[in-house]
């Protein structure tokens, strides 16, 4: 595991008391839940993020950015996580704006990104299953633009973004790399069906019929959406699991808490030795999920080419480790894990959904295997 500089600490403590303060399930996630909210997140909380310098982590420092990378992200992220925060952080300062640096929509969205207001999302699933390079969704050129066809779904926050990344077919067939191009698409151009996910976070459905799109709306090379596309899911992989690490750290500080609180059979259930190893083992699982993806969020900061790999590693081991801690989190909970009522049961939701998102356990497992040369 890297050792954190004075900067990355003071960092992560900033993260730390912010969001134990604010983002919290019960002035966030219960309260946009309880309220319908049609976002799924507070837009003041999000200008909070700005004003702290948070939504500028991976913006260059010449772009008004922090210009810092993959790990202070996951510093973040991995707070967010613990407190099971509603917030576009990931989908917007981190995926989104790893997606159009270095492009000419990075001077048109980055302003609003630093203040809080602009909202981006990435529309990449067409399937249950992530598949990027199955994409079938066609852009085909006419006039000065596009015309857009098919369907994505799973698109995180693509109901209230102001703007959907859309991967769609230029040229090949479903299957290659070759012949992607990502889009910056508008407000307006979609048919949108919000959707409400397990953990009440809020993603949509989008479907294109013959959408017209200019062609600025590209994001740097027609045929070449692959780079960018890559450069977004890499950061967003390596984000949702140090996102993961924070889900299960905070499942396991609740249940241990509820172990020393909790009496039966005449004593606290904590100081029986069979929860106490179920305990210690989910300490040392944890443990080693952080490692994980605070290095891969090291190599992919380095450009180290082993950064896809320690990447696919990290989201198949946060994954699995942040299952069991949530299963284990609602089981030593007992009856009072399954009620509405106790947040456990909150932390098991988020993790249904941040698994599967970017590419679920059994992807990133064969992404290692392949990329091992398997
Ligand atoms: C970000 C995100 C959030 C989501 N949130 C929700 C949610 O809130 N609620 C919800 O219901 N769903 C959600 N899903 C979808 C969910 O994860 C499943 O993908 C979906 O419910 C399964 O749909 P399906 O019936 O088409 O099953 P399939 O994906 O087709 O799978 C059916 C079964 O076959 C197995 N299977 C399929 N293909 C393979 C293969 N190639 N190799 C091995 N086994 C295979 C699967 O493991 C599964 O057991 C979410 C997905 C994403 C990406």
């Amino acid at each position: 595991m890297p050792l954190l500089t004075d900067d990355q600490k003071m960092l992560q403590e900033t993260a730390e008391s912010f969001l134990a303060e604010e983002g919290g399930p019960a002035k966030q996630l219960r309260h946009w839940r309880d309220t319908g909210c049609t976002d799924g997140y507070g837009t003041d909380l999000w200008k909070q993020f700005g004003e702290l310098g948070l939504t500028g982590i991976c913006i260059p420092e010449d772009q008004g950015g922090l210009g810092l990378g993959a790990v202070e992200a996951a510093l973040v992220l991995e707070e967010i996580g613990r407190n099971l925060t509603s917030s576009p952080f990931l989908t917007t300062a981190v995926v989104g704006a790893r997606a159009i640096e270095g492009t000419a929509h990075a001077e048109r969205w980055y302003p609003g990104i630093l203040s809080g207001d602009a909202v981006l999302a990435l529309a990449v699933d067409e399937s249950s299953r992530h598949a990027p390079e199955k994409t079938a969704m066609t852009a085909e050129r006419r006039g000065n633009g596009f015309v857009l066809n098919g369907a994505k779904q799973f698109v995180v926050h693509g109901n209230s973004a102001d703007a959907v990344l859309t991967v769609a077919r230029t040229a090949g067939s479903p299957g290659e790399t070759q012949g992607l191009t990502l889009f910056a698409v508008p407000k307006g151009i979609a048919n949108v069906e919000s959707v409400t996910l397990a953990d009440s976070s809020k993603a949509a459905r989008l479907r294109f019929d013959n959408a017209e799109l200019d062609a600025d709306a590209v994001v740097g090379e027609v045929d070449g959406g692959w780079a960018p596309l890559s450069r977004a899911l890499g950061a967003g992989r390596a984000g949702v699991a140090a996102e993961l690490v924070g889900v299960a750290a905070g499942a396991t500080a609740m249940t241990v808490d509820y172990l020393k609180q909790r009496k039966q059979f005449g004593k606290l259930i904590g100081e029986f030795q069979a929860l106490q190893h179920r305990a210690a083992h989910l300490y040392g699982e944890i443990e080693i999920a952080r490692a994980a993806a605070l290095k891969a969020a090291e190599l992919m900061d380095s450009g180290d080419d082993k950064a896809d790999l320690m990447v696919a590693v990290a989201k198949a081991k946060a994954a699995a480790v942040s299952k069991l801690a949530v299963q284990e989190g609602v089981q030593m909970h007992g009856g009072i894990g399954m009620t509405d009522e106790h947040d456990i049961g909150l932390y098991m939701k988020r993790e249904a959904v941040l698994g599967e998102l970017f590419g679920d356990v059994y992807f990133h497992r064969n992404r290692v295997a392949e990329l091992s040369g398997y």
